[in-house]
């Protein structure tokens, strides 16, 4: 086995799952990341089921636990009137299902947590403010090169750099991310702050005419989190500003009043222009591959870009693992795996944001079809929550 470890472009949720994932399979790796320190923002994230057979695989299931939140069901509500259209109950059932639950955690504690396994592998080295900027094979190895100019040796190298990777750019050369022309805010605020109470319990989203809103608890329910996002009508009009706090303000304006005040919870300081990209027939050049968002960048609507992520980690280590020193090969049999899932859910993700924001004139239609789901079956999304085999095994 080389003695040279395998680099990792960015710190991120997949950069460091990937990480361990190796280091579990005997690997050394080095993880390089352009930001000042590891870390996330501060918000929430959905996981699925799938996602949680992966991260009991790395041994973080149990320690990620304490942080999480299991809410009762998803519900979808119609956000012109506030009724409930339809839920996933995720209790018994589900469980049976799928053997493992949807949970709901702030992204610093899922990221902390992997980060902290990190640290106590001694395979794993990780450094910061060392931004990627470019590679080459040289021999058996492959030079990462950094922006400031440092070069890193390793046997592979794997792009977890996400959106705007430098290292796809060097691999695809698709150019920038496609703009969906949809915005998102996003605010956390103590739970005792919310004044209706009514859907505490779950994880609920209000869908309507170019918009929707999201809410969950975190941090074992201490802090609500709520996402809105608008699917900006001056972005189709070819305007160059778009998604501005008056816009969000606009589109909300037909809602429920109970919906719209829950915009009273979103911080109107930053937003995020949501991006995804085609899926690529190919993301491997000998000796580097990518992973992630840098691999199959996703719309946030089947919540599963950083599930994704991390399955994809997982996958990586198996095959490096059954190809020995042949990195090429063992990327090739990875990207081979990962292609159609992770396709499925940027295609998918992009239907699901159309089928939430339909117009007040299809409204009905989707209301009706919603309405006749049976609770129990989370068809639309069994596919993805049975979760993927990992060496031989489910
Ligand atoms: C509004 C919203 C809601 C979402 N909700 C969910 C959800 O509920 N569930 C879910 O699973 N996913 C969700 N996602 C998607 C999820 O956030 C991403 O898919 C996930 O974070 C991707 O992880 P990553 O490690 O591939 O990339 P990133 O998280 O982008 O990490 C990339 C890392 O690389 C570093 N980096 C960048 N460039 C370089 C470089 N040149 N060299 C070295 N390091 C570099 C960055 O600093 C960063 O640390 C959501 C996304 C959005 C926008």
């Amino acid at each position: 086995m080389s003695s040279l470890p395998i680099l990792i472009a960015g710190g991120g949720i997949g950069g460091l799952a990937a990480a361990l994932a190796l280091a579990q399979k005997g690997r050394r790796v080095h993880v390089l990341e352009r930001a000042a320190e590891f870390g996330e923002i501060g918000y929430g994230i959905q996981m699925g089921p799938n996602v949680s057979r992966m991260l009991d695989r790395l041994g973080l299931l149990k320690s990620l636990e304490p942080h999480a939140v299991f809410p009762d069901a998803l519900i979808l509500a119609d956000a012109l009137d506030n009724r409930e259209l339809t839920r996933i109950t995720l209790g018994d059932s589900f469980l049976q299902r799928y053997q493992y639950r949807y949970f709901v955690i702030h992204r610093r504690d899922l990221h902390g947590g992997i980060l902290e396994a990190c640290r106590q592998r001694e395979e794993i080295t990780l450094e910061a403010s060392r931004g990627v900027a470019g590679f080459e094979e040289r021999g058996n190895a492959v030079v990462a090169r950094c922006e400031n100019g440092a070069e890193y040796e390793g046997a592979a190298l794997i792009g977890a750099d996400g959106l705007w990777s430098p290292t796809r750019a060097a691999i695809v050369g698709d150019g920038v991310p496609r703009v969906s022309g949809h915005v998102t805010y996003r605010g956390v605020v103590p739970t005792e702050e919310i004044i209706d109470r009514g859907q505490l319990n779950s994880m609920t989203i209000w869908v309507g005419p170019d918009l929707h809103l999201v809410q969950y608890r975190l941090r074992g329910g201490a802090v609500m989190n709520n996402v809105a996002t608008v699917s900006s009508r001056r972005f189709r009009r070819g305007e160059k500003e778009f998604g501005g706090p008056d816009e969000l303000d606009e589109v909300f304006s037909r809602t429920d009043p109970r919906v719209r005040d829950r915009l009273r919870y979103i911080s109107r300081d930053r937003n995020w222009v949501l991006h995804d990209r085609e899926p690529a027939t190919n993301w491997t050049r000998g000796r580097a591959t990518l992973l992630g968002d840098a691999a199959h960048p996703t719309l946030q609507y089947l919540a599963q870009g950083a599930c994704m992520a991390i399955e994809d980690g997982v996958v990586l280590a198996e095959k490096i693992a059954a190809a020995g020193e042949d990195c090429n090969r063992a990327f090739l049999a990875y990207q081979r795996e990962r292609m159609n899932r992770t396709a499925r859910v940027v295609l998918s993700s992009r239907f699901f944001g159309a089928y939430f924001h339909v117009d007040a004139g299809t409204r009905e239609l989707r209301n009706e079809l919603a309405r006749g789901r049976d609770p129990e079956n989370p068809w639309e999304i069994d596919w993805l929550y049975r979760g993927i085999e990992v060496d031989g095994r489910l």
